[in-house]
This record gives C-alpha cells, structure tokens and sequence, in this order.
C-alpha cells in the first residue's frame, strides 16, 4: 500500500500501517522497523478501484413526458452540488447552499427557475461514465444542437427521441423549488 508524507508531500511504499493513538506505525519491509508518524502527516491512497466503489452514488429517476411521442419515460441522472465537492444534492433539499453557487446570469436571463448550483448528467465527465456504466441501453453520448456538443443523453424509453440537458436541469430545479421528493436508487 501507498501513502502519502503530508509534509514534504512524498509518496512511498509501506509493507504495513497500523493506527493507533493518533499516530501511524508504517513497516517499510515484513520483518523490518516499525516507524512512527503523526496520522496527521500522512494520507493512505486507497486503489483507483477502490475509491470509485466506495462512493456513495445517487441516481435520480425522474418521469418525463416525452416531447415527441408524449409518453411519460423515465429519465436517469445524478444530482450533485457544483461546489467542487461533487456530494449528493440529497431531500429536504437544501436550497441555501444550493443559492450559493447560483447562476444569477442564467436566472435574470431565464428568471423561469433559480439555476441552483448544481450537475446533472452531461455536466461532469466522471459521473457521467458512471451512471453510463448502469444504464447503457437507456443513455447514449449524442450531438446536441442546441449545446453544441456531445453528451451522454437520455433515450426516450418508446420513441428514443433525446432527452437535453437543459429539459431535465428545468425540470430539477422546479421540483426542488417546490420541495418535491424525487425517487433514486442507490449504486
Ligand atoms: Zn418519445
């Protein structure tokens, strides 16, 4: 295992690390010296693997109407705070610190809803793969016109027809401002 010596910032192997007492016992070789650290000094760097499994990830289920068929599909995304923390915008919704990262120019434009401070699928490049691993027939990366790029987008479930980012952040942003619960499953 890997960790990390804060105060110089360099990375090492460790044969073992035992905490105790605030402070870290690392044997560099099986039958070596134990050396100790402050644990304050020191980061463990978990596997890549590792850390993507551990993390808690929600994935909304929102029922739209499709705008083409107008049948009601289900769309897929993830809801997370844009404050570089990338944590779950999780219910009772909390609207102070979703105001904080507001996009006041997009809302004097569009005073229609609040454009809280937050990601959702098409957004974040990480997550995106993620919630594209789980629901790979029901979103597909495709070119959108009106963004001028591609990004994963939502299929509707009886037509495909795409569903675009700007539809489904409108749609999140009035269910919260309305402090209306929205389903999710946990992966
Ligand atoms: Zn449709």
């Amino acid at each position: 295992m890997k960790f990390r010596d804060k105060r110089n910032n360099e990375i090492k192997e460790a044969y073992a690390i035992e905490i105790r007492d605030k402070k870290a016992y690392i044997k560099f070789v099986e039958n070596g010296k134990q050396y100790a650290y402050y644990e304050d000094n020191i980061e463990i760097i978990k596997p890549l693997k590792e850390q993507s499994k551990r993390e808690p990830f929600k994935i909304y289920k929102l029922k739209k109407r499709c705008y083409r068929c107008h049948k009601d599909t289900t769309i897929y995304t993830y809801i997370v705070f844009n404050d570089g923390t990338n944590e779950n915008v999780e219910y009772p919704w909390d609207k102070k610190r979703l105001l904080k990262n507001q996009n006041i120019i997009a809302h004097l434009q569009d005073p229609s809803i609040e454009y809280y401070g937050l990601l959702v699928i098409g957004d974040d490049e990480r997550l995106d793969a993620l919630i594209m691993n789980h629901y790979s027939d029901r979103i597909k990366v495709k070119y959108s016109k009106t963004q001028g790029r591609s990004y994963p987008m939502n299929l509707c479930e009886h037509c495909g027809a795409q569903q675009g980012w700007y539809f489904i952040y409108h749609e999140i942003n009035e269910l919260i401002k309305d402090m209306k619960e929205i389903p999710f499953e946990d992966i």
